[in-house]
């Protein structure tokens, strides 16, 4: 193993793509081609074939204008132009940002700061909205701070069982699967997928009722005495009025809701109620216009059976994105200033606005939501900047969606390859990848990681950071916008200083010490932030295997007060929520259908999800030489119903629109539900037939289930 993080010819970086953030290490080949290693933990297929895309013929090393190649400076200078243009006609909000939850935290931290300083609009949100917003809703609403897990991925290792909500690892993130090798575990899914597949009780419940059969163990755990009374009535408030809401929710009438079997519900609560137990929740249980309510009616589970802060128990979110969790912390979410901060709270907005050198009054206010911006693109947004994302493909409603974004006066797209949204702008900033750039993002459980240029980018190719530097420049923005990853770190970890999220006790030195920091970490000088989560004294990431093969580990495991907060890397452990009053609380939820359920013109469900070989709107994964290609899933018992033949082209059709890809018959899903992914563009997008309905709370759409019908088109 390297013995410190970069040697010239090798460095120790993580996997681009999910919030797994597998560590790797990076080498030059002799041919000029870059090789990873697994570094501590494996790699999935996507971690392999990241490199793929460094020289690939597709990828973009000039600036587009209008389709053509121009040089930096005019297109910097069109882009400035632009926005001016549009804000002297429509004023400040008219111009709009939308980031992406890929992007490093330095990325997501100046582009906040470019939306609320530079361009002086409210109008900045991000892909996150699709991807974690309810949980993270729901997170807080609970515990008063949102971190994934709030706990080590070692952990779950110590677990009799796990329960996995809408989560399939063992094809999104499969190296995650080592730490659920011990546990027993218990899958909730509607389809038998490849972590359904090694769980101990699989339980598929129809698409859109999660919310009732969580209501329904509880409901179970309290009439067979599972309830951890104890902590309950010392640590958490509310409990009473679940207790009255899920009283209603017994087993019979939850199966008449769920189809799961009375049987199986209370198979299910015995397996959770001993032993060390976890309950994970992801994108099946948020994806829904009740998504945030359903994490809480889960969240409640944990609480009552006594999970949340004891060591090898817990509740957790996994995070998808690669920088997931770092992406809602810094403030490209519409409603939110860096350190996790609300945009309406004085306190806030006068610290941040302080680092800024800005005054207060000047930062707008919460902007809008992913969903309803979107929406007002070419209405009252005329010009919108994409960083990092793809949304003519990951939208829901993506066909209108594509037609709001050829309606903008002007569209700038930055991005390192041709995407679907690049192809519609008028301005592209063609930007660097991962083995060309340092920086930091923060993975599923808060640890802060970093990311290590390799290489120079290809000539013509400059950084985000950079891009938003020279865009300031160019808009006489009234503050500094640094473009040293280092120093733009520093800058958000002032910024960050008092918040939930507090990244001011770290710095590159510490992380490039192989020092393992989970926020909240605050300065020395600094009190704790709002959370428990003071360190327990000595307390330290776990010695597990992911580092040790790589990160350069300090020489010893000592370090004194001078050397800062050590991090938590396991949050409510002292005894306190990061509540007002330290007590976790429990929110009294109720089912109620998806917004679309089957009819006799739309009489099948859609759900959708990710395949082992691809990433996100697949911009990326598409490009590498991994097979994969859109499927559309269904019984065969649905497919004769229909008169699908094996293999027939097949068209779905929503209310909103279709999308075409060739049938496969599984027995693997229910006869009412039909699965297609994500990641495919044009003809192939299911995102064309998604609801684009979204959670009151979070802004999620409901890409889970809406209701379609389905045809062969292979004679056509
Ligand atoms: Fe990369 Fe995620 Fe695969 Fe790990 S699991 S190699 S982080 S895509």
């Amino acid at each position: 193993g390297m013995t410190t993080p970069t040697d010239g010819s090798r460095v120790a970086t993580h996997c681009p793509y999910c919030a797994l953030q597998c560590g790797m290490t990076l080498s030059h080949e002799t041919d000029g081609g870059v090789s990873v290693a697994p570094r501590g933990g494996g790699l999935c297929h996507k971690g392999w074939t990241a490199p793929e895309l460094l020289d690939h013929p597709d990828r973009l090393t000039a600036p587009l204008l209008g389709g053509r190649p121009a040089d930096w400076p005019r297109a910097l200078d069109r882009v400035a132009e632009a926005i001016r243009e549009t804000q002297e006609r429509y004023g400040p909000d008219a111009v709009a940002v939308f980031g992406g939850g890929g992007l490093t935290n330095e990325k997501a931290y100046l582009l906040g700061k470019f939306a609320r300083v530079a361009l002086g609009t409210s109008n900045i949100d991000y892909n996150g909205r699709f991807c974690m917003s309810s949980a993270a809703a729901a997170g807080n609403r609970a515990f008063g701070v949102d971190r994934g897990l709030p706990f080590p991925l070692e952990d779950l290792a110590q677990a009799d069982t796990v329960l996995l909500v809408g989560a399939n690892p063992a094809e999104t993130m499969p190296p995650m699967m080592r730490h659920l090798a011990r546990p027993d575990l218990v899958v909730i899914d509607p389809r038998l997928t490849e972590t359904a597949a090694r769980a101990r009780l699989h339980l598929r419940p129809l698409p859109g009722t999660d919310l009732a059969l969580a209501n329904g163990l509880l409901h179970i755990a309290i009439e067979r005495g599972y309830v951890d009374d104890d902590f309950v009535a010392s640590r958490t408030t509310g409990f009473a009025a679940v207790g009255r809401a899920v009283a209603g929710y017994w087993p019979a009438f939850v199966e008449r809701i769920t189809s799961v079997s009375v049987a199986d519900q209370y198979r299910a609560a015995e397996l959770l109620a001993t032993g060390n137990r976890a309950i994970l929740t992801a994108r099946g249980a948020e994806q829904h216009s009740k998504g945030v309510d359903t994490v809480s009616a889960w969240i409640n589970l944990a609480l009552a059976l006594g999970l949340p802060g004891k060591p090898s128990n817990g509740y957790g979110c996994i995070t998808g994105q690669g920088n997931g969790q770092g992406g809602r912390e810094h403030g490209q979410k519409a409603d939110q200033l860096p350190g996790y901060r609300r945009i309406d709270d004085p306190v806030a907005r006068e610290h941040v606005a302080k680092v800024w050198g800005v005054p207060p009054q000047s930062l707008p206010g919460p902007g809008r939501p992913a969903i309803e911006l979107l929406g007002s693109l070419g209405r009252d947004v005329k010009t919108l900047l994409v960083f990092g994302s793809n949304p003519a493909v990951s939208a829901p409603n993506s066909a209108v969606v594509t037609e709001r974004l050829k309606g903008l006066d002007h569209l700038v797209v930055a991005d390192c390859v041709p995407s679907e949204t690049v192809a519609l702008a008028e301005v592209v900033l063609p930007v660097t990848q991962w083995a060309e750039e340092d920086g930091t993002l923060t993975d599923l459980t808060g640890r802060v990681i970093r990311r290590r240029a390799l290489r120079e980018p290809p000539s013509g190719v400059h950084s985000d950071l950079w891009v938003l530097r020279e865009l300031a420049k160019r808009l006489d923005a009234p503050s500094r916008f640094p473009d040293t990853p280092s120093e733009v770190f520093d800058e958000l970890a002032a910024a960050s200083a008092g918040g939930v999220a507090d990244y001011s006790g770290i710095d590159y030195a510490r992380l490039d010490a192989g020092e393992r920091l989970h926020w909240p970490c605050p300065a020395p000088s600094r009190p704790g932030s709002a959370d428990d989560a003071r360190p327990v004294p000595g307390q330290r990431g776990p010695a597990g295997a992911a580092e040790t093969a790589g990160d350069a580990r300090p020489a010893s495991g000592q370090r004194g007060p001078a050397r800062g907060h050590s991090g938590t890397p396991r949050m409510f452990a002292g005894g306190r929520f990061a509540t007002p009053d330290g007590r976790a609380r429990f929110t009294a939820v109720e089912h109620r259908p998806a917004a679309e359920t089957a009819d006799t013109g739309y009489p099948l469900l859609l759900t959708t999800g990710r395949v082992l070989t691809q990433y996100q709107s697949g911009a990326q994964t598409r490009r590498t030489s991994l097979p994969g290609r859109q499927e559309i899933e269904l019984h065969p018992d649905t497919a004769r119903r229909f008169g699908i033949g094996p293999a027939d082209s097949v068209t779905v059709t929503s209310r909103r629109g279709s999308f075409t890809a060739r049938a496969k018959l599984t027995e693997s899903i229910r006869t009412d539900t039909v699965f297609a992914s994500f990641h495919w563009p044009d003809r192939e997008n299911v995102n064309r037939a998604v609801n684009d309905v979204v959670d009151p709370v979070s802004g999620m759409p409901e890409f889970k289930v809406c209701a379609v019908r389905i045809a062969s088109t292979t004679s056509e």
